[in-house]
């Protein structure tokens, strides 16, 4: 059986399940540990069958609740290199250093690490927290190594773009999409013949990404905001530049586009995904992108979805 669950997408958190066979992947953890797993059990799935997190980047509404989660699940996070070093960096910004001083503190932190799992052997467990306001801390308390590395994960994989792989059985392809993030990735999951892909935080559909959204059965597709509700919102001049700029977000418009002249029609499903709350309006979005797909809409064939921010969009089976 094969399972799609958004459990929330925009700007204040993105997350969803894919299930295929007997693997379970978690696409982004965007919001806290506590909050995924609140919603996964809403839409049905348990947390603790989890095998993996993938990564598309490392923007903040879709790493937020990513150590804890992968730290409390004991599960691997798929990273490019390039995230997972704008992740670590992110992690500890406290101080300002060379690209040098950072890698020899790397290199430290490891060798601690080192001795410290040396001398802990056979010694019982220091399970003191210090304060546990923070869930990050709670969560963390009975891992000593958490204390000194806030970037400390269970297992840390490297994929490129470009490169297929697979997590048990789901194979997993990613490839690169233009935001303004240090390496950021779309993907399409492929289990038991179905193929789902992911395109959300991309400035502009390139001939790749338009190569790659070929022959799917389910499209999730952001369409970011309204332009004519950008121009006139509320944020900053500068953050408008950002949205707006090819390394920003679709707008509803760049959506339609692809769908009427880009896309080839043949998915069962398209999730329309990471809505602004602030420029955009899901009736805006959904409009467009039905005027864009024409006559292909059918119970079959492009039935047309909105993916919330605040609760899990319900579950797709294929
Ligand atoms: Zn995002
Ligand atoms: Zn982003």
């Amino acid at each position: 059986m094969v399972r799609f669950t958004v459990l929330a997408s925009g700007s204040k958190g993105n997350s969803t399940v894919v299930t295929g066979g007997r693997t379970r992947i978690l696409v982004d953890a965007g919001l806290s540990c506590r909050e995924l797993f609140r919603r996964m059990r809403l839409a049905g799935e348990d947390p603790e069958t989890l095998d993996a997190i993938v990564v598309t980047h490392e923007h903040q509404d879709h790493i937020n609740g990513l150590a804890v989660t992968a730290r409390r699940l004991g599960i691997p996070v798929y990273f490019t290199e390039a995230t997972h070093r704008a992740w670590m960096r992110w992690l500890t910004p406290r101080r300002q250093m060379s690209y040098a001083q950072w890698l020899e503190q790397c290199r430290k932190q490891a060798a601690e690490r080192q001795a410290e799992a040396t001398a802990d052997e056979g010694e019982p467990e220091d399970a003191a927290p210090d304060d546990a306001a923070a869930e990050t801390q709670q969560n963390d308390a009975e891992l000593p190594s958490v204390k000194q590395d806030p970037t400390w994960l269970p297992t840390v994989e490297y994929f490129q773009a470009g490169q297929p792989f697979a997590i048990g059985d789901i194979a997993v392809s990613p490839f690169t999409i233009p935001h303004d993030a240090a390496d950021p990735v779309g993907f399409v999951f492929t289990a038991e013949g179905v193929r789902m892909a992911f395109a959300t935080d991309l400035g502009y559909v390139t001939p790749n990404v338009k190569t790659q959204l070929k022959g799917v059965d389910l499209l999730l597709l952001e369409s970011n905001h309204d332009i004519e509700m950008l121009r006139d919102g509320p944020y900053p001049w500068s953050v408008k530049q950002r949205v707006l700029s090819r390394v920003g977000h679709l707008s509803n418009e760049a959506a339609s586009d692809f769908l009427a002249n880009g896309y080839d029609g043949q998915a069962a499903y398209v999730i329309l995904a990471h809505l602004s709350e602030s420029n955009n309006l899901p009736d805006l979005a959904r409009v467009a992108a039905e005027r864009a797909l024409e006559g292909r809409a059918s119970l079959l064939a492009n039935r047309l979805l909105v993916a919330e921010q605040h609760e899990p969009l319900s579950t797709i089976y294929f």
